[in-house]
């Protein structure tokens, strides 16, 4: 029970050890993951503002080269002036728009009235079949425009988004359009310079979904309509905001931040890719982890190790206090054993007020025994004897012991003088049955003399004077020729009558 208890507490405590190893390491790999989500957050965030700003200036000067535009073509001496003037008059503005691709002003056909940036337009351009051109010509109101890319007929046939407004005659009919480009290259470039890893990415779609330009660039991606999926549609809903989302494209995990353009119908993504991000922590988390389980299987095999130190020790030390209390010959407890059960007994007794006996009993003529057989077969008798002894006690708490030499004890608990007489006697008989020849007794045979004391012990008596009424019945009983069981005062009759001379 008691060992019980402590493998318990063991136990316990390794598990509360191996736990909070556990809890520490975990929480720690928690914390780092949640700060390094949200450093992840920040960061795209970041370089969303950034990239915002950057093509919110572009288009704002944009727009001022094509309001500059319509302002001077609307002026009541345009007509008048010469063309070199005209030009300056239309395209002032223009110059400053370094990262433009063109600059067209058409009629209401949709031929070229005038044009300005670095690559000289074909006089006879015509847009009619542009997008740009037919939504101004539909929608008086649109105000500006954003295209979707196209393939520019100016400058290098490059990819570009058209930035336009319509132009109105001033009956309010239609009278035209002007528009400005920007070759989706100068987009990308700055993307390009963006460090987002080699899974982030960056969308530039019009605010109905269609997708202007991404990095990295797939041209086959732009100009698609993705108003209609899921992802994009979430992107419209709310002008901005984070969440992260497995890419039905690539399969990937990206944390992604969005926002829609302030004075644009603009919306732009900046993603990051979740295991970019967490690459360096999951190496941590791996190390951390494989750490923490050795730490705790030490716990465990330590624990192990301990119980069984402390199991070994246990059995170690009650086997020691066994061979102490034991005697070597016999296998009976020994003189201090029984010493320590008269005591307990004796305690016990005044406690309860019952009677306690007590036996002694040494074996006849076992000088003359050895000196006849030798000591080693006196050895076996002694053993015997022992045997005997053990079997004629049945309660639990009677205790046979060696006292010494070829004497013997028992203690009788809760047992009368008569009955300590009866087991005596009993004793007496089976030993001499035994039949152990032994020429040097005249009884001829192994015999033992027993004597017998009881008493009822309490507070105030002496338990010596037990143990000399045993000594003193003993000795009476040798006195009476020995092979007899004696009690204080009493006598018991041998099995035969001495033979005085048989040892002879
Ligand atoms: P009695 O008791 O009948 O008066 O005679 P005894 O010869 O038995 O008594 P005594 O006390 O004179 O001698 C005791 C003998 O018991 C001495 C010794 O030879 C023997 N003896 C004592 N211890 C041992 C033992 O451990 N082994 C053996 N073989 N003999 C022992
Ligand atoms: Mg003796
Ligand atoms: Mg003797």
């Amino acid at each position: 029970m008691k060992r019980l208890l402590s493998d318990v507490y063991l136990h316990l405590i390794a598990g509360v050890i191996a736990l909070g190893i556990l809890g520490i390491s975990a929480h720690t790999l928690w914390m780092d993951r949640q700060n390094l989500w949200q450093e992840a957050e920040k960061s795209s965030r970041n370089v969303l503002t950034t990239i915002a700003r950057d093509l919110d200036g572009k288009i704002e000067l944009l727009d001022t080269s094509l309001k500059g535009a319509m302002a001077g073509l609307r002026h009541p001496d345009f007509q008048r002036l010469p063309p070199d003037l005209q030009y300056r008059m239309l395209f002032d503005r223009a110059a400053s728009a370094s990262f433009m691709g063109t600059l067209l002003l058409v009629d209401r056909e949709g031929n070229l009235i005038a044009d300005a940036g670095p690559i000289i337009a074909p006089r006879s351009l015509n847009v009619a079949d542009r997008e740009y051109f037919i939504v101004h010509r539909e929608n008086s109101h649109l105000g500006l425009h954003v295209s979707r890319p196209f393939t520019s007929r100016t400058a290098r046939g490059e990819l570009a988004v058209g930035i336009s407004r319509r132009v109105s005659d001033e009956n309010g009919a239609f009278a035209g359009v002007v528009m400005g480009s920007i070759p989706l290259n100068t987009i990308n470039q700055h993307f390009n310079n963006l460090s987002l890893g080699k899974q982030g990415a960056i969308n530039l779609f019009r605010s109905d979904g269609v997708l202007l330009t991404r990095y990295p660039f797939l041209e086959s991606q732009v100009n698609q309509d993705l108003g209609s999926s899921q992802h994009v549609q979430r992107l419209m809903r709310v002008k901005s905001g984070t969440f992260d989302s497995i890419s039905p494209i690539d399969g990937v995990r990206r944390i992604i931040s969005f926002e829609r353009l302030d004075k644009y119908p603009l919306i732009l993504t900046v993603a990051l890719s979740v295991d970019e991000i967490f690459a360096a922590w999951q190496r941590k988390a791996l190390v951390l982890s494989l750490a923490t389980l050795i730490l705790c299987c030490a716990v465990v095999g330590l624990t192990i190790l301990f119980q069984r130190e402390l199991r070994r020790r246990t059995r170690a030390e009650t086997k020691l206090r066994r061979i102490a209390r034991t005697d070597d010959l016999t296998g009976l407890p020994n003189r201090r054993a029984f010493r320590e059960t008269f005591e307990r007994e004796w305690r016990q007794a005044i406690r309860s007020g019952a009677p306690l006996s007590l036996l002694y009993i040494d074996a006849d003529f076992f000088k003359n025994f050895n000196d006849r057989y030798g000591h080693g077969r006196g050895d076996e008798v002694l053993g015997a004897i022992a045997g005997s002894l053990e079997a004629s006690i049945r309660r639990p708490r009677d205790v046979a012991a060696r006292h010494g030499g070829e004497e013997f004890a028992i203690v009788l608990p809760e047992t009368d003088l008569p009955g300590a007489l009866t087991i005596a006697e009993n004793i007496r008989r089976t030993i001499a049955s035994m039949d152990i020849v032994h020429e040097g007794s005249p009884y001829l045979t192994v015999t033992v003399s027993i004597g017998v004391a009881a008493a009822r012990p309490t507070r105030g008596s002496e338990r010596s004077v037990l143990l000399e009424a045993a000594d003193r019945a003993l000795y009476r009983a040798k006195a009476s020729g020995r092979n007899s069981v004696c009690g204080p005062g009493s006598e018991s009759a041998p099995m035969q009558p001495p033979l005085p001379h048989a040892a002879a």
